[in-house]
Formats: C-alpha cells, structure tokens, sequence
C-alpha cells in the first residue's frame, strides 16, 4: 500500500479470486467455469473484421445485446441490463441502492465479494446467519433496512430458494431493492425473473460466465423494473459507458442465439453433477444436494483442507474456504465426466491413504 491510497479504502479486504496456477496442467474445478467451449455461433462471430473494428468505441446502448436478452426472456430492453461481468452489476447496485442510512443484508455462508462491494461503498451490513442446514432463513430478509442480496442458488452451497420464497422476501421488502444473484439458475434452479413485472424492487442479476462459457469475455445483464434499469444505466454512465468491448458484444449476441447449444451443455453438467454426488456419496462425502455446477461436500473422516491440499499435489485444483462453518467442506466445480473420473480417481487414492 502506498502513502497516498485515500484512507477510506486502507482497511479494505479485497476480494481473493480462485487461484490459477502456471506450475503444471492442472484439472480445474475451483472456479466454476464451463468445461464446454463457447458455441460454433460464437466462435464464428469474433471475426477479423469484427477484430479491425476495434478502432472504433463499442455502442455504449448495447442496443442489439439487450434486445436478443430482452427477447430470449419475454421483456422489454428498457428492462435489461448489460455490464463487464456480474460482478459490475454487483458493484454497481452497492453503490446506487445503499447508502443514505440503508444497509445491506445478505448471508453469512455466500459469495464473498458482497462484504467486499459493502466495505467498498462503506456501507454497513448484515452477514445473516444461514440456518444449520445451511438453507437461507427468508423471514429474516422481510422489511430489511436497505438492499436484499441473495444469490440463488447460493454459492458456495449451491442450495436454491423457490420461486415463491423468493417473490415472499420480494413482497416483503416493499422500499428494498431486492438483489436475486442468479449466476448459477442454468443449473436447475428456477429464475424468478418473471417477477420483475409484478414488483419494480427486484433486481435479477446473471451472467454469461457460468451456463453460457464464456468467462474469459466478461458480461453479464441485468432484469429489472426500467426505473431501476435507469439507476444503473446512470451509474454506468458516470463510471464507464463503454463498458462492453466490442468483442465481447458480438459474442454475447451470438450466444443468446445459441441458446439451445448452452442449454443442452446445463443439462449434461447437471447429470455430471448427480453421478459425481453419487460416486462422492460412495466414497465417504456428505454433499448437499446441488442446483449449480459445483458441489459442496465434506468427508466424514478426512480434514477438508487436507483433500484440497492433495487434490492439488495430484493436479486437480478445487476451491477450499477457512471460514469456520464450512472450513470441512470443498466446492467442487462440475467439468466434463472425465475430469470428474481423473478427480474421483485421485480422491480414492488420497482416502486410501
Ligand atoms: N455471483 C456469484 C454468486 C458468483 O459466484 C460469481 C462468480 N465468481 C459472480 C457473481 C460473478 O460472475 P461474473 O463477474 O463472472 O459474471
């Protein structure tokens, strides 16, 4: 840290992405990343030409992007939102919807960047306690003091709401902004999006990093009430209007119209998903049931920091936590069938001892 950082942002615990190694090839399943590549469509979209029109600023309206997403899930464009990942969007709504004497809530088992987001934004919050299930407490969300963050299904437990506790937290929060941080709905969980017609306090946020491959390119979209829709478009404009590259926009366009492509690619991780869970299950691992493309587990005998440390001697990489509550468990990213086997080969190795 230098002398001169402002000292509001000296105290800030930023956020620690997954780690990614160069030391060897690893079997990567600590950053909940597709296995599958993005769709013909998309790899044929980033063309040269497209490539020599990086000369130019991207539309800073992402006027087609958001009227295939607007398309693709029955809204208007003045209902979508589109950013530099979902993460962005995060950011952005800590800053437009906290403040002013609102807080944040949101639980305390969930994706580490919203403590970040609200240290960053000094806004205070509360780390709601998930209960001993680890399953979310939603009556402790109703008529909440500022905005409602939830990710459902929740990282990294992977547990999802209904659709109906979902619009109950909604119903509740009348004067909140409520956040539904859908990342991971591809995988079995079911989008409350529709929602966004009937109350103009709910924000679904998701993402095309996850279901839709494409990580690497950085997008993610928004569906809201247009007032809300206008708040971020205000905050985007007073930050970073292009804030899509071009590159980025013609493959997000290409996506939304390969959405069957990715949409078969959630059904295949879904059913690695449960193979993975049973042969976990028959090795001695306690898995929580799982409606994203990871699972949670623990091993009834084996210390869970010791398994990530031998996974990762082994060559395959999963993501460990040492907060208390979940310090035994590992989130173990769905790959491919044969990434799961070669991670399932290595743990029977480990167990064995
Ligand atoms: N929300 C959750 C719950 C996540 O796990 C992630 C991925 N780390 C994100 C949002 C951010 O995803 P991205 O910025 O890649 O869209």
């Amino acid at each position: 840290m230098s002398r001169f950082l402002n000292s509001r942002f000296q105290g800030i615990d930023a956020y620690t992405p997954g780690e990614q190694p160069k030391d060897m090839v690893y079997v990567k399943l600590n950053t909940n990343e597709s296995p599958y590549p993005p769709s013909p469509e998309v790899i044929g979209a980033i063309t040269a030409e497209e490539v020599k029109l990086l000369k130019l600023y991207p539309d800073p309206e992402a006027k087609i992007l958001k009227e295939k997403i607007a398309n693709l899930y029955g809204v208007t464009s003045k209902n979508v939102f589109v950013s530099n990942g979902s993460d962005d969007i995060l950011n952005f709504a800590f800053m437009a919807f906290c403040g002013d004497g609102k807080v944040a809530d949101f639980p305390d088992i969930t994706y580490g960047f919203y403590k970040v987001f609200a240290d960053l934004h000094n806004v205070k919050y509360n780390a709601l306690p998930l209960k001993y299930d680890f399953t979310i407490d939603i009556e402790k969300y109703f008529n909440a003091n500022g905005m409602v963050v939830i990710a459902n299904p929740n990282a990294p437990t992977g547990i999802a709401l209904t659709v109906d506790e979902v619009e109950s937290i909604v119903a509740n929060n009348k004067d909140n902004v409520v956040l539904i941080d859908e990342a991971y709905i591809d995988f079995g969980g079911e989008s409350c999006y529709k929602l966004t017609e009937k109350y103009d306090n709910l924000l679904v946020v998701q993402t095309f990093s996850k279901s839709r491959s494409m990580a690497g390119a950085r997008l993610g979209f928004a569906i809201a009430s247009e007032g809300i829709i206008e708040d971020l478009e205000k905050i985007k404009y007073s930050t970073n209007p292009y804030n899509i590259n071009r590159l980025t926009m013609v493959a997000g366009e290409a996506a939304i119209d390969s959405n069957e492509y990715y949409m078969d690619n959630c059904k295949k991780i879904c059913e690695t998903r449960e193979y993975t869970t049973t042969e976990l299950e028959k090795l001695g691992f306690e898995v929580i049931p799982s409606k994203a493309n990871f699972v949670f587990a623990k091993h009834g005998a084996i210390d869970g920091e010791k398994i990530y440390e031998e996974l990762k001697a082994n060559g395959v990489l999963v993501r460990h936590f040492t907060a208390e509550r979940i310090c035994q468990y590992n989130r173990i990213t769905i790959g491919t069938k044969e990434q799961m086997d070669i991670m399932l080969d290595k743990l029977k190795n480990i167990i064995r001892g």
